[in-house]
């Protein structure tokens, strides 16, 4: 693979980028691997990378049944935070904002991440005791963030209106760290290390069933054929229940379709996150100037990845008193992605009741920011048998009652 590089920009803009490869291969599928990922979106890559990277298991082949990255990695709203509550959560997103950090060098390809500050408002009196509880407990797990009073949210984001007579802002917990990245370039950063390693990345080839004898996984049928594999870690978001039920078990997770919006691009006007989980709703600025403006799920099931007009007005609406300034905005675009759902809102990674078999999921309206430690935790699962990022995170805590408490740190969806 040609390194991207300062003077591979140089040379290839002196010859018209005439001379750039392609960033991955499409090879035809194999009869058999060692390892089979099904899912190439950003936890599913992410994991055959770290296969790769981390324990030199390269002989894998990641299956897409669309286009890499066109799931709920292409689809959200690119929010980086690792201010959770529950202790088990915090390591492994803070893992994974750590491994953002150094991504775009991991990977050689620029995955943008921005550590511009994060905010997450409080506007109620409880809200304010809850996100005080937060930073003790960051503060306890290494997680480095602060209570920031009303006076420095406006300082840090001028456009806010603080002194709203429904709800004020009676302060934050900020994470200075925190930020965004480009969704679609940590899918492509990825695909593109996963394809030079050697790894088959299969797009356009859904997996149709889970193929197992004596209790153990063999392989899996595809519109593209029968492919045998030793190991099968299924990383399919909001059809984890689809392929649950092929593989011949049941997952405790809803599938709902998540919503967000953006509005025309303006000028520079907002250089924080900034998320409202009182009204519920969030917004951030893209590069291209855009508000990238996030709400709630849908309340009922369904697949369907569409937006609503409904979802503009509820979201607009709980944001314009805060942020006055959007009610003069056009709003320009509107997508959904189906998301996995789980009761204590915190993912599942973990063996599952078919041995070789292994399902990352359950991320809901929050997996982008863990990608990185997803994948490193999962693929250490999928190794060894064993990884203390994902212990805690096991199936078997929803019959055991061990849950994994998020549902005010992840109340909101980003
Ligand atoms: C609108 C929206 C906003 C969000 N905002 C944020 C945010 O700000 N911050 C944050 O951290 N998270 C956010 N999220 C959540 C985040 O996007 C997801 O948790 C994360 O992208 C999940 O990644 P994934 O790789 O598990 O799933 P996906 O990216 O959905 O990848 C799963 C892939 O599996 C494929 N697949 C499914 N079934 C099959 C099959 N049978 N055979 C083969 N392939 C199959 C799909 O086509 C898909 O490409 C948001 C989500 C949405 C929808």
């Amino acid at each position: 693979m040609k390194r991207y590089s300062m003077f591979a920009v140089a040379r290839e803009a002196a010859r018209y980028h005439s001379g750039w490869g392609r960033a991955w291969r499409s090879p035809a599928p194999k009869t058999k691997y060692d390892v089979v990922i099904v899912g190439a979106g950003g936890h599913g890559l992410a994991t055959a990378y770290y296969l790769g990277k981390n324990f030199g298991i390269t002989n894998v082949a990641i299956i897409e049944k669309g286009w890499l990255g066109g799931g709920n990695t292409g689809r959200n709203t690119t929010i980086i935070r690792s201010n959770y509550l529950q202790d088990p959560s915090a390591a492994l997103y803070e893992k994974a904002r750590s491994l953002y950090e150094g991504l775009s060098q991991d990977l050689n390809y620029n995955v943008m991440f921005s550590p511009r500050g994060l905010m997450m408002l409080a506007q109620t009196e409880h809200e304010l005791r809850g996100y005080q509880r937060t930073v003790h407990a960051n503060r306890l797990q290494g997680i480095d963030t602060d209570m920031i009073s009303p006076a420095e949210v406006k300082r840090l984001c001028p456009i806010m209106n603080i002194e709203g007579p429904r709800y004020p802002v009676l302060g934050a917990l900020y994470q200075a760290r925190g930020g965004t990245a480009r969704h679609d370039a940590v899918a492509w950063g990825y695909a593109r290390a996963c394809s030079d390693m050697g790894m088959d990345i299969i797009q356009n080839c859904e997996v149709t069933a889970v193929r197992q004898s004596n209790g153990r996984v063999r392989g899996i049928e595809t519109t593209l054929g029968r492919i045998d594999c030793d190991k099968l870690g299924v990383v399919v978001a909001g059809h984890s229940g689809v392929v649950a039920e092929m593989a011949g078990f049941r997952l405790p997770l809803e599938s709902v379709a998540l919503q967000a919006l953006v509005s025309e691009p303006i000028k520079p006007c907002i250089d924080v996150v900034v998320m409202a989980n009182t009204v519920h709703g969030y917004l951030s600025q893209s590069d291209k100037g855009e508000l990238v403006i996030g709400g709630g799920t849908d309340g009922y099931i369904n697949y369907a990845q569409r937006g609503s007009f409904q979802h503009i007005e509820e979201t607009v609406r709980a944001l314009v008193e805060t942020f006055p300034m959007i009610s003069r905005l056009k709003m320009l675009r509107q997508w959904a992605g189906i998301v996995d759902v789980t009761g204590d809102r915190s993912p599942i990674l973990s063996k599952t009741p078919l041995e070789g078999c292994y399902f990352n999921c359950g991320w809901g309206t929050g997996g982008f920011k863990a990608i990185p430690g997803s994948g490193w935790g999962f693929a250490e699962l999928m190794a060894t048998g064993a990884s203390p990022l994902t212990a805690a995170f096991g199936m078997d805590r929803f019959r055991e009652g061990r849950f994994i408490d998020e549902s005010v740190a992840a109340g909101v969806a980003h």
